[in-house]
Formats: C-alpha cells, sequence, structure tokens
C-alpha cells in the first residue's frame, strides 16, 4: 500500500489522496503501454495522453491501448 513516491519535507498535503492511481482520464487507468496496430511497436503510455492521438514512430501508424489488442 506504500507509494513511496513522497518527496519528503513538504509535509503538508497528507490525507488528501495523491491523485494518482485511479483513473483519470484514461479508460485503462495509468501505465500500461500503446501498441501500433501495423507494426507491433510498442512505447509507455503516457498518462493523459490517448494511445490513439500517439503516431507509431516506426511507421506513422496509430497506436492503440495495448489492452486493446489483447483481446
Ligand atoms: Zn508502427
Amino acid at each position: 500500500m506504500e507509494r513511496g513516491n513522497r518527496i519528503p519535507g513538504q509535509g503538508k498535503g497528507l490525507g488528501r489522496g495523491g491523485g494518482q492511481g485511479r483513473n483519470k482520464g484514461g479508460a485503462f487507468g495509468p501505465g500500461g503501454y500503446c501498441v501500433c496496430a501495423k507494426c507491433g511497436k510498442k512505447v509507455p503510455h503516457e498518462q493523459g495522453v490517448k494511445c490513439t492521438m500517439l503516431k507509431c514512430p516506426d511507421c506513422g501508424h496509430t497506436m492503440i491501448r495495448e489492452e486493446l489488442l489483447k483481446k
């Protein structure tokens, strides 16, 4: 349950919940990967940026969420 990424010395804000960890704009939550639908290139998903808004760095094709490929 420890997040362990707090910056020490900023003792305020305890109990307000970091705002990370539960769906924040993305249907699949933070983390994961975007995969090129064409060549299979995989890049880390950036929070707040939809995979479908990305273009594959290799071939320029639209990226999609990894979870959607595995179906
Ligand atoms: Zn590609």
